[in-house]
Formats: C-alpha cells, structure tokens, sequence
C-alpha cells in the first residue's frame, strides 16, 4: 500500500506516478520470490522502491515535524519465526526498512532509535543522506500551513503515502514491513504505529500478515494489525471480516486508515476508512490492479 486518506489536492500526474510506483513495488517483490527469495526478502525490496520515491511518505518523501525536520519510523517482521527489525525516530537514513532488516538480522533487539539507530546504521554501512535530500518546498509548505492554521488538531495525514507491504511465498512463510515519515507537524519524538510490531506490521505463519496506514495513535492503541490476526486465529474470523470489522471500529471513534492483509492460503483484504488508500496486489505474473478509492 501506498497510505490511506485524503486525496482531493493531489493532481493526476501525481496519483500516475503513484500507480506506476507501486506497479514497480509490487513486480519487484513478485521477481525477488520467483528467483528463490523468501516473502521477508520481497516485502522489503518493494518498500524499498517506495521509500526512494519522493511522492510518498516514507524515506525520501517524508513529511516534515513541527520542528521541520523528518523523523522515520519503519518495521519487518518474519511470520515463520516472529523475527522483527524496527526502527523510531530516525533521521537522514536513506532507506529505514533496510535498517530496521538490519537490526532483526544482526542484533539482539527488535527496536532501535534516534542517535542509537544512527549508529548502528553506520556500524553496518547503511546509507547517510544529507538533509537536502528529503527536502521538498511542498511539504513544507504544508507543514508551515498547519502550524499557521487554527485547527485543534495539529498533526495532520495531510500528505498521503506511507508505505506498506505484506506477502507469503511458495514455503507459506508470511511477512510485512510498514515504513514511514510519519504525520505532519507531529513533536519531535513521536513514534507513531508504524515501527510498533502489532500496531503498524505483523505478520505470523499459519495465520495472516498485515501492514497498517493511518492515524497511529490509534492503530497502537487498538493493536490492529495483531488484532486482525487474532480474530482470525481465535474467533475462527476470515480475512475480509476480521480485517473489516477492526476498521470499522476505528471508524466509529474517528481512527481513520486502514490495512493490507494476507492470510496462510495467499486471500487478500484492504478495507480502509478513509475516502482511499492507494493498494494493490499481485497473485501472478501479469495480473495486478491498483487501486486508490
Ligand atoms: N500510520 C502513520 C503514523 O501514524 C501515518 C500514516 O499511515 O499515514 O505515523
């Protein structure tokens, strides 16, 4: 997925570029399988390709907080062995889901942050970017009309694109990743859903793999992308309903976002609240759809 919510200012070159990007996404991770690399490896290669494209909000297209400044929070997660990389708040990090690969791979923790995270990111020759490189007048642009405005509400999904992916491959291992700049004006320090495993990624074999987009303070709270699994696991739900009936609950306390799931028999479910979320799926070599409402 590429974000759910608003999308009413965004021009048609815009969304194009978008479902050629997720086109790009989701074909990648799709040849990483069919070259013998599990669903871990794919769902990180198609993050990838997002978070260097500057229309969405992850990596590079990452919005701006109340400081002016992108903090990213990313998570992987492996359904055969609850392996999860995470990473919150950090900054000038090219690609957060290669780090966030990193720290499930090669430490003993599931979640680093901010001066830590930046550390190990050079102890393992992951890619520094200067702050230019995520500069973007628009989304400042953004961020400055928020701040100036009298809203109560201060944070803001005003730019669209979080990223997400979830998959399975032919072994039946599942696995999502979830990478994002997070929402605008939000404090220096917010950590939303995203790298949170159970909120904004989880993925378990047997079960489902899910990636979240939206409000995170919600999607902690509710724990939604393990409660998709739950219900699936422990109320016997499938996908469509389990999936289905969290964010309709969210919807119901004013949590707007939604989810891409995929269950151990490869089904599909992107419900979402909000008026689109940018999705698409891909179950063999020339078929995929992408969608926005
Ligand atoms: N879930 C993200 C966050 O709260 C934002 C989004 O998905 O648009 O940081």
């Amino acid at each position: 997925h590429g974000g759910a919510g608003w999308f009413a200012s965004m021009t048609e070159e815009e969304i194009q570029g978008i479902k050629e990007a997720l086109n790009i996404a989701a074909d990648s991770g799709y040849e990483v399988m069919l070259d013998g690399g599990t669903s871990l490896d794919a769902v990180e290669r198609a993050i990838i390709i997002l978070e260097d494209n500057p229309l969405f909000n992850a990596g590079r297209g990452s919005v701006y907080t109340s400081e002016l400044r992108q903090e990213m929070d990313a998570s992987i997660m492996s359904g055969e062995d609850r392996s999860i990389g995470a990473v919150a708040s950090v900054s000038n990090i090219k690609n957060p889901i290669k780090l966030a690969r990193k720290v499930a791979d090669q430490t003993e923790h599931v979640l680093l942050v901010g001066e830590g995270a930046r550390s190990f990111a050079r102890s393992v020759n992951q890619e520094i970017v200067p702050d230019e490189y995520f500069f973007s007048e628009e989304i400042l642009k953004r961020v400055r009309k928020i701040k100036q405005s009298a809203a109560v509400e201060k944070i803001s999904m005003n730019k669209i694109g979080t990223v997400g992916a979830v998959a399975i491959d032919i072994n039946g291992n599942l696995a999502a990743a979830t990478s994002t700049g997070g929402m605008t004006n939000k404090m220096p320090g917010r950590v939303g859903d995203s790298p949170i495993p159970g909120s904004g990624s989880w993925a378990q074999n047997n079960v489902c793999a899910v990636s979240s987009t939206g409000h995170g303070e919600y999607f902690i709270k509710y724990q939604v992308a393990r409660e998709v699994c739950n219900r699936i696991q422990f109320l016997n739900a499938d996908i469509e309903t389990a999936s289905k009936e969290i964010i309709d609950e969210l919807d119901e306390i004013g949590g707007a976002g939604g989810v891409i799931a995929i269950d151990f028999n490869g089904k599909i479910a992107m419900p979402f609240n909000t008026p689109g979320m940018i999705r698409g799926d891909k179950t063999n070599k020339t078929d995929l759809e992408i969608k926005i409402y």
